[in-house]
């Protein structure tokens, strides 16, 4: 397929998180370009997908959405980190946050000095990052300069969000067509013409953007794209996704944070949203059977369940490309790594902005382009994977065949590289557009009790008590700062009404 033709009319397939984030960001930044979005009310969206990740406010921001009315429509809240319980051992617990925990290498790196102090270190190493010791109070405060800086993200109800994003993005000039897909027509080239729907009518395109979920329309079944399985690293492979009533009754407060508890063939989700919480059991089908972790779920639930538990199927991967021809596939059309790490949204927006980038710059769509897009989203699909592997192979449980599996199984090459960087030398590698940076890595090795086999010469050239003065400093001003931030519920109050 030679240069693609100027891009004058994009057609986007499908209308759930990805469909219409793609097609507000186009109406928003392509001034001239008509955007048509088809979607089926009959086939719905899969509606999960409820925690975030703090780049979905980079893309609040730049499509100026306002944080207050996107929480109200949503029904939102805040969210500081994940909970992950279990997952070392059971009965422990450790938070992920997105915070920070001072300078990460060199004599004065916090967690080599905790190490080095042991048994006289001062409380727990979580209780250096503010966010950390926030969630665990259940309090919260935007961040500011005196504050000291942390990162946040929401909780949301799916199905809310894309209804606010589809309303903001017709009303930008984005068109729709109700309609059920029954064919892809193409161009003798070999790219895609139009989709032809149920009742006939033909939408013909430029550029396509397939949003069409699990079933990925265009790129896997038109064009054939094949699919790269994760899932001998990632095994799960269904999920039980469950709304129920707040606990005490629809009483206690939204913790803001989500929960991931580890249970015996997978892990239970909890999201606290503003009027229920949703739960749900990602699992691994050889490892746990459906009517059992059905079971599990519901023993989970924080309140009375507001509706029969669903059951979801998926393969973790990703389509071999992305980008094939005049189709490029966002979302769940493009794969899917596991929800431990709230990524999938940020995937999508960040395949968006890559998107976008080559759009505005106006220039034609040469091949290297798409290429480049293509090598782009292969390697964050495979960091990512190596994150959330990291979870699940420093697991110190074998109680269940899973973790047992988990702990001795061949781990992809680009994470052993990593994992052997840190254990040997403290080295904590970070790549661009990987979305996790250092400190992320470090809250997991941290939780899981992983560290470095030997310490570090250089950390002696601090001394011990001037070390350990800071460390007590740093945990005492954090919990100072906590002490005096309003409960999480208190302060959402206070944004959804404008106060
Ligand atoms: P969908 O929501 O499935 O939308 C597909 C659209 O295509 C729909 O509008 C549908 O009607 C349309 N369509 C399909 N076929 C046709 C056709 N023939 N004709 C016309 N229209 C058609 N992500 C996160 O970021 N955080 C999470 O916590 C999270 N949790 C998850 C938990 C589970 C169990 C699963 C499975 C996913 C989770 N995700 C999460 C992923 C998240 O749900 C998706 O990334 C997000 O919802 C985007 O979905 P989508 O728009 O790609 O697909």
């Amino acid at each position: 397929m030679s240069d693609l033709p100027a891009v004058r009319r994009i057609v986007v397939v499908g209308g759930g998180t990805a469909g219409w984030m793609a097609a507000l960001a186009l109406t928003t930044s392509l001034p001239g370009t008509v955007v048509e979005l088809v979607e089926s009310e009959e086939i719905g969206i899969v509606g999960v997908g409820e925690a975030t990740f703090p780049s979905i406010r980079h893309y609040n921001r730049l499509m100026g959405i306002d944080e207050a009315e996107f929480l109200r429509a949503t029904h939102g809240t805040y969210k500081l980190g994940i909970e992950f319980r279990d997952w070392r051992q059971l009965g422990q617990h450790y938070f992920h946050t997105f915070g920070d925990f001072g300078q990460l290498s060199g004599p004065y790196a916090l967690w080599g000095q905790h190490g080095r102090l042991g048994a006289e270190a001062p409380g727990d190493f979580g209780e250096q990052c503010l966010p950390t010791v926030m969630a665990m109070k259940g309090r919260f405060s935007l961040p500011d300069a005196g504050r000291g800086g942390f990162n946040y993200a929401y909780h949301f109800d799916a199905t809310l969000y894309a209804a606010y994003l589809r309303k903001l993005a017709l009303a930008r000039g984005a068109r729709r067509s109700e309609g059920r897909v029954v064919e892809v027509t193409r161009r003798p080239d070999g790219g895609v013409h139009g989709v032809r729907l149920a009742d006939g009518r033909e939408l013909a395109g430029d550029l396509f953007i397939d949003c069409s979920g699990f079933g990925s329309l265009l790129l896997g079944q038109a064009l054939g794209e094949p699919y790269v399985d994760f899932s001998r690293w990632l095994p799960m492979d269904r999920a039980w996704a469950c709304p129920c009533e707040r606990g005490e009754g629809g009483r206690a407060p939204p913790a803001p944070y989500t929960r991931a508890t580890a249970l015996e063939g997978g892990w239970a989700w909890r999201i606290p949203l503003q009027q229920r919480t949703g739960h749900g059991h990602v699992f691994a089908s050889r490892y746990i059977d459906e009517e059992r972790a059905r079971r599990q779920l519901l023993a989970q639930l924080d309140g009375k369940p507001l509706a029969e538990p669903r059951l979801l199927r998926f393969t973790t991967g990703h389509r071999a490309r992305f980008w094939v021809g005049n189709v490029v596939a966002l979302g769940l059309a493009s794969g899917f790594l596991e929800p431990l790490e709230s990524t999938s949204i940020f995937l999508i927006q960040s395949g968006l902005a890559r998107l976008m980038e080559l759009l505005k710059s106006g220039a034609p769509l040469d091949q290297d382009a798409v290429a480049g897009y293509n090598t782009g989203a292969v390697r964050q699909f495979a960091r990512i994977r190596d994150f959330i592997v990291l979870h699940y192979c420093l697991t110190g449980r074998r109680d269940s065949a899973l973790w047992r599996d988990m702990a001795s199984m061949a781990l992809p090459d680009t994470l052993a590289y990593r994992l052997h960087a840190w254990r040997e030398a403290g080295a904590l590698l970070v790549y661009d557009e990987e979305g996790f940076d250092a400190t992320s890595w470090l809250a997991i090795h941290a939780g899981m009790g992983h560290w470095p086999r030997q310490a570090d010469p250089v950390l002696q050239e601090w001394p011990r008590g001037e070390a350990l003065a800071v460390l007590r400093r740093r945990r005492d001003a954090i919990a100072a700062m906590v002490a005096r931030m309003p409960a999480h519920a208190d302060f959402l109050a206070g944004t959804l009404a404008g106060t």
